[in-house]
């Protein structure tokens, strides 16, 4: 899906996943990122590149729903089969104030179960 967002400030992404490339470690900082973004965005590693969050990917989402704003990143999983809501460890409550809280209804109308993670601690979501 094409849309014509783009990250702006946000590097949320960037302090949550790895980059093997780069060797940064998962929740550890990237030396690249910056307040405005990322600082080599136009010769970011293919990791970073082929990256794209839920919101990022589809406008019909909300924009306070960008993951720096609502503090929580939402992916593919590994099969595509269902999402991963990823919280910004500095946010562990994040779906349980608004506007992060937003996206676990929209999301649970689609796919069910959902996965949550926040650091070492993951969790299965199902629809009522
Ligand atoms: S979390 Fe999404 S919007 Fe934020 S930097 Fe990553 S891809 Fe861009
Ligand atoms: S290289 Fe850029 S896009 Fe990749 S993690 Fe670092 S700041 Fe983010």
């Amino acid at each position: 899906m094409t849309t014509n967002r783009s990250c702006g400030p946000c590097t949320l992404c960037c302090a949550i996943f790895g980059v093997p490339e780069i060797a940064k470690e998962v929740y550890q900082p990237c030396v690249h990122c910056t307040e405005r973004g990322c600082s080599i965005h136009a010769t970011r590693p293919p990791s970073c590149r082929n990256f794209e969050c839920f919101w990022l990917m589809d406008d019909n989402f909300p924009d306070d729903l960008r993951p720096d704003l609502c503090g929580v990143v939402v992916s593919w999983n590994e099969d595509h089969d269902s999402v991963v809501l990823h919280l910004d460890p500095d946010r562990p409550d994040a779906l349980a104030e608004s506007p992060g809280a937003d996206w676990l209804p929209v999301l649970l109308q689609v796919y069910d179960p959902v996965f949550v993670v926040c650091g070492e601690d993951k969790m299965m979501i199902r629809r009522e």
